[in-house]
């Protein structure tokens, strides 16, 4: 089991206010104070370095950095880096990324969890990183100023997946792995390809930059090999690779497959895809989605039986990957989808055309 993942040698992920260890990754919550929280790393100019607080931080904290000297692919690589800076702090849960992250913080440790401390704990591992020359960090807790950043990062996020999109399977010769799951599931591994975006929602160009920046271990390339079934996304070198990683338990994945080795699932999937034999369809259900499923099944209950494992007919996906065009492609894609939960029907409405939208129910109906 990987305990530590940002290379303490390249990053200095620690803080004078708040006590933080690896040890403390992974810790669970039950009962404290919750925020709302929203990640954005910006590549810019910095005029001023420092530490920003906008407002009174009761319910909201979103972490908004300005980095000089680095890409934009670069900077959401480093914004993938807060789910564990925050993570390491004693009595600290760090759920979810960029619009829709959640922090739960235990009362034994609300006192020691101020605004100043997490943006002076952010501002010292991203200064730390070489090449990185100017940071400015803003904790931003003020009501409409949160709504008017979270806006920017949710623009800012689509645009880097607009990119990410652009490129095909076919046009790489290497996947990431992302293993930073590890510390809650000890056999699990996700892959992240161009055309499928992980459960949690990285992106392939946010992998591959994290890799090549070095900043965490918890990204590797694999070669992906000889192509096995181009449509389902089975790869000859990540079968190799998965197999490795899960000590033998997984033989090997179909990237593109809920019913036929599905890939695994990790701790922050977005969203649930479930065959339904009835239809001979699948269904999609978003994590806030709190009712029963067609399968008489509520989101929890089927995360908590496919997490870090391998189970056919489920799978976790991501609302980047819906929009993939590698989504479901060994399995009929869109077409076959029949049920999705409301939240999932608006996305979608946004980019299917009538004659596929037609055939999917939601709650509603
Ligand atoms: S769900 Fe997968 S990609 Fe996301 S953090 Fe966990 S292992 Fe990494």
């Amino acid at each position: 089991m990987i305990e530590r993942f940002i290379d303490p040698e390249k990053i200095e992920a620690d803080s004078e206010c708040i006590e933080m260890s690896p040890l403390f990754l992974g810790e669970r919550v039950r009962d404290g104070r919750r925020f709302r929280g929203f990640e954005l790393v910006e590549a810019g100019e910095v005029d001023e370095e420092g530490v920003e607080i906008a407002g009174e931080c009761e319910d909201r904290i979103g972490l908004h950095v300005i980095a000089e000297g680095i890409s934009d692919d670069s900077a959401q690589a480093i914004e993938s880096l807060f789910s564990e800076v925050l993570g390491r702090m004693k009595g600290v849960e760090y759920r979810f990324r960029r619009e829709n992250v959640v922090i739960i913080v235990s009362m034994d440790s609300a006192d020691s969890f101020t605004p100043e401390c997490v943006g002076e704990t952010i501002f010292r591992t991203v200064k730390s990183i070489k090449a990185v020359n100017k940071v400015k960090v803003r904790i931003v807790c003020d009501k409409d100023e949160f709504e008017k950043v979270l806006e920017r990062a949710s623009e800012i996020h689509a645009e880097r997946e607009m990119r990410s999109r652009n490129l095909a399977e076919r046009d790489v010769q290497e996947f990431f792995i992302c293993e930073s799951c590890k510390a809650y599931l000890p056999y699990h591994a996700c892959i992240i390809t161009p055309e499928r975006p992980s459960p949690c929602g990285t992106l392939y160009t946010e992998a591959k930059s994290a890799s090549e920046l070095e900043t965490v271990s918890y990204y590797s390339p694999v070669e992906k090999g000889e192509v096995v079934d181009a449509e389902k996304g089975e790869y000859s070198g990540v079968n190799e690779e998965i197999e490795r990683r899960t000590e033998s338990r997984v033989r090997g994945v179909k990237i593109h497959s809920v019913l036929e080795n599905p890939p695994l699932t990790g701790n922050f999937a977005e969203a649930i895809v479930f065959y339904i034999p009835e239809r001979d369809g699948f269904g999609i259900a978003d994590r806030n989605y709190r009712r029963k499923t067609p399968i008489g099944l509520r989101f929890a209950e089927m995360e908590k039986f496919i997490l870090g494992t391998q189970v056919e007919g489920f799978v976790g996906i991501s609302f980047a990957y819906m929009k993939s065009k590698g989504f479901l492609k060994g399995e009929g894609g869109w077409k076959r989808v029949v049920w999705v939960s409301p939240k999932i029907y608006e996305f979608i409405k946004g980019f299917l055309p009538d004659e596929i939208l037609k055939n999917i129910s939601t709650e509603k109906e």
